[in-house]
């Protein structure tokens, strides 16, 4: 089953890769596994000693370069928060997250919660909603 899950995902991934011309490569696959296997998206450093145990010639630069290919053709997301590195996930359906002050830990917080928020928050009069985020900041278990 797990194995199953996989296999589509890299499925997925080719057919990204293909629509913007980019190659499908082992090393993109790599990093892409390992996005999809952690929750609490990691920055380019952490992929990068995570990824360099099954592949241990590739390099933070490769790793950067794979990371910006996956934002480029969809299968990922970036998040910058100006302060520290980027993070990456894999998630890149509408939802929120918790960040953690100290650490930067970053989990997903489900969109549903949002939605029901808006409807308490009531915009002005004739302000049109296209979109929102939301982020709840605090710190975690680690490090509370
Ligand atoms: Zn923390
Ligand atoms: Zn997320």
């Amino acid at each position: 089953m797990k194995r199953q899950r996989q296999a589509e995902q890299m499925t997925v991934l080719r057919e990204m890769l293909d629509l913007r011309g980019a190659h499908f490569t082992r090393q993109r696959a790599a990093v892409f596994d390992y996005l999809n296997r952690v929750d609490h998206h990691p920055t380019a450093e952490e992929v990068f000693l995570a990824v360099k145990q099954g592949l241990p010639r590739i390099s933070l630069a490769t790793v950067y370069k794979n990371l910006e290919a996956l934002v480029g053709c969809g299968a990922a997301s970036k998040l910058t928060y100006g302060d520290g590195a980027a993070r990456y996930d894999v998630r890149t359906d509408h939802h929120y997250h918790t960040r953690c002050l100290k650490c930067g830990r970053i989990t997903d917080l489900e969109p549903e919660a949002g939605k029901q928020l808006l409807k308490l928050i009531k915009p002005p009069r004739g302000f049109k909603v296209e979109d929102y985020h939301l982020e709840v900041l605090g710190y975690c278990k680690s490090c509370s």
